[in-house]
């Protein structure tokens, strides 16, 4: 079994039937998919998706990269959902938030106060933090020093330096581990995962986003995490068994699933 930690399945079903989408998920051996709030226009979606389907859990959060639809009352309207949604054990998360100072660092300082406040949440919620980093590695690591996350949770869709891994999997989070792997050109974030203890990898498949290599131009899906944990055993110099295994565990932590 398997596990994809992240998985947009909200805005894979703009482009795709989800119950055909699940079934062949549920074929791949897929146990379970958590799906990421991104800005309060989808928090309904994803939680509607979570309660509908048995193998959906949701989290709820903004996405740096969706600034423009957070405003006053914002966090106060997240923090109210949480604590109403607190008792709905599908609700795994808070996320998916973070630095993304791909387009320059003109909101770098809405984006780190927004993130402190939703971690500040997920501590006061003891829920773990699904975090998304883009060309921020260094800000983000010092940000999180500054504000630990209590509950752990992943730097999904990791691709980076050894080190910069290791400072995060210090910080007691995991390493979300996706499509990037399958391509050979990937060289820095293949050896990094490679060499990485296997208690801090988690799998996702960002889907719709993140097509593996070789099938670039179709949305991804969360049947795909499989073929992420394929190359990952192929990286790997644990066997099959234990890295299957163990990544299944650590999902399960991460997100407190029960069996
Ligand atoms: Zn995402």
């Amino acid at each position: 079994m398997v596990i994809d930690s992240h998985c947009h399945l909200d805005l894979l079903a703009e482009k795709k039937d989800i119950n055909q989408v699940l079934l062949e998920a549920a074929e791949a051996q897929v146990a379970a998919i958590v799906v990421p709030g991104i800005n309060e226009q989808n928090w309904m979606a994803v939680n509607q998706l979570a309660n509908e389907h048995a193998m959906v859990s949701f989290a709820l959060g903004f996405h740096p990269m969706f600034l423009d639809k957070v405003g006053a009352g914002s966090i106060g309207r997240l923090e109210q959902r949480i604590a109403e949604s607190i008792s709905n054990s599908k609700l795994v998360a808070v996320g998916e938030c973070g630095l993304d100072l791909y387009q320059g660092r003109e909101n770098e300082r809405q984006q780190k106060s927004l993130l402190i406040e939703q971690i500040r949440i997920a501590n006061q919620h003891q829920l773990p933090v699904i975090l998304h980093c883009r060309k921020a590695h260094q800000d983000l690591i010092a940000l999180l020093k500054q504000n630990p996350p209590l509950n752990g949770g992943v730097i999904h869709g990791f691709s980076g330096s050894y080190q910069q891994a290791m400072d995060y999997v210090n910080l007691g989070l995991k390493i979300g581990v996706g499509g990037v792997i399958t391509y050979q050109r990937a060289q820095k974030t293949r050896s990094t995962i490679a060499t990485l203890p296997l208690e801090s990898l988690l799998l996702e498949t960002d889907a719709p986003d993140m097509p593996l290599c070789g099938y670039q131009g179709r949305p991804n899906e969360p049947k795909m995490v499989k073929m992420v944990l394929s190359s990952l055993i192929m990286l790997r110099s644990e066997n099959k068994q234990t890295v299957t295994s163990q990544l299944l565990k650590n999902s399960k932590s991460t997100f407190k699933f029960c069996d």
